[in-house]
């Protein structure tokens, strides 16, 4: 494969950015090669530099689920483009949109849309501290909500890929107010609550986790989470910055079908432009200003570009309804590489939900952050490298979800199962 002009800007790169990037997961650092340079994209396939073409499950980290550069949505932006990039002043665009995502996402009354997950998230817990008066908070393992200091303890994704083990930067006294919990384990929480009901604030988990991997705890699990968090008067958070309108319009809380007091949205409400939002019950969103006392504003919130390419995503998910065909998608390739696995004997564990999907190098059940830290990392590496070279873009890193988009054919799964049979027969053999 043909990397020589991909090589050269990281050569440039990093001389101005740092480690050559502006996301450390980019960098690819932990698979042990440098990163390829993107050119183009157009549906389920990206371009890099060199020209070399590649089915894309990365899809940006997961907001372009009907693929890249959809016609209706680049339409919109370059329309609205014509009238001005931003106003900092209320626009129409900003109400459709907050009416698309009440309609849409079950527990939400009331939206403040930001820039991305990570506002979303650090402005939710502080909401919940706010309004509940509580500081500590509660996360998992393994779960990853963006790069707040509250919520940057034991976190999946690129700190876990990169095996940051503590938390730098981050006050001491900060850090100890955040109580990590293993993953899909109600005893743990039921303990902690029993020890420290009094002080929590909030729960945040990922529904169905994406950022250790795919994985999704049992409807019992958060239905207890949800009890548990009401007796002790504590708020529940879904961070579905990964989940929301992927799994279902509605999100996680729409599959199953509990309903948490905030919910933190990213990625699929943007098209792929920076935004993000949190929402909830109207009760509580009336604290944030100005309503309310607790802070949090943007300059470029709700920004009309970013607000009319969401709001055509939405609208193009609600009249098309694409969720069952990605479920079929997602089942095939699945059923796929578990045949793949059988066949070539090879140690490893596919987790899926709808078009969210993880191939794991352990034999282990996967449940929780230990499991998923038992796979296999050097072969997953020969993996990803094999995959690459057969032209197949998937995420740089075991703890991460490979994505499906409305845009990818029976023809780029077929494909993919030819590459996935190939790397299986090297790395197998
Ligand atoms: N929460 C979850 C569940 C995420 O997956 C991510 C990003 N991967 C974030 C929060 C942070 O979002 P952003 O990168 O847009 O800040």
């Amino acid at each position: 494969m043909k990397l020589e002009k991909s090589k050269k800007l990281f050569k440039e790169a990093q001389k101005y950015l740092v480690g050559g990037v502006n996301s450390p997961v980019r960098a690819f650092k932990s698979i042990g090669i440098e990163p390829i340079f993107i050119e183009k994209a157009k549906g389920s396939r990206v371009w890099d530099v060199d020209g070399n073409e590649y089915i894309d499950y990365v899809l940006s980290w997961g907001p372009l689920i009907l693929g890249h550069a959809n016609d209706q949505i680049i339409n919109a932006i370059k329309q609205v483009s014509n009238y001005g990039t931003s106003f900092g002043a209320p626009t129409e665009l900003e109400i459709e949109m907050a009416k698309a995502v009440v309609e849409a996402v079950p527990s939400i009354e009331m939206v403040r849309f930001v820039n991305s997950g990570t506002e979303a998230t650090m402005s939710a817990i502080r909401l919940a501290r706010g309004y509940t008066g509580k500081k500590k908070i509660i996360k998992f393992e393994g779960c990853y909500h963006g790069h707040g200091d509250s919520l940057l303890v034991s976190a999946g994704s690129g700190v876990a890929t990169l095996g940051i083990p503590g938390t730098p930067g981050i006050p001491e006294e900060l850090a100890k107010l955040t109580i990590v919990l293993p993953y899909n384990d109600i005893d743990a929480v039921e303990e902690a609550f029993k020890k420290y009901g009094d002080d929590i604030a909030c729960v945040i988990i990922e529904p169905v986790a994406g950022n250790m991997g795919t994985i999704a705890p049992s409807k019992e699990y958060h239905q207890r989470l949800r009890e548990i968090t009401k007796e002790y008067n504590s708020l529940l958070i879904w961070d579905e910055v990964m989940t929301g309108f992927r799994l279902a319009l509605g999100g996680a809380q729409e599959l199953y079908g509990i309903e948490p007091d905030l919910t933190t949205l990213g990625k699929v409400i943007g098209a792929g432009l920076p935004v993000g939002a949190y929402g909830g019950k109207a009760e509580i969103m009336k604290y944030v200003a100005p309503e309310g006392p607790v802070y949090q504003a943007g300059t470029l919130s709700g920004n009309p570009l970013a607000m009319v390419a969401g709001l055509r995503q939405l609208e193009i998910l609600k009249e098309k309804n694409p969720y069952p065909d990605l479920e079929e998608k997602g089942k095939r390739l699945e059923e796929g590489i578990k045949q793949l696995i059988e066949k070539y004997n090879i140690k490893a564990t596919v987790n899926r939900v709808g078009s969210m999907m993880t191939i794991f190098f352990t034999d282990k059940e996967v449940k929780n952050f230990e499991d998923a830290k038992s796979s296999d990392l050097e072969t997953f590496n020969k993996f990803y490298i094999s995959m690459l070279e057969k032209g197949i873009y998937l995420a740089p890193s075991q703890f991460e979800a490979s994505f499906l988009s409305t845009a990818h054919s029976d023809e780029d799964i077929e494909k993919t199962l030819n590459a996935i049979e190939d790397s299986f027969k090297e790395i197998g053999g």
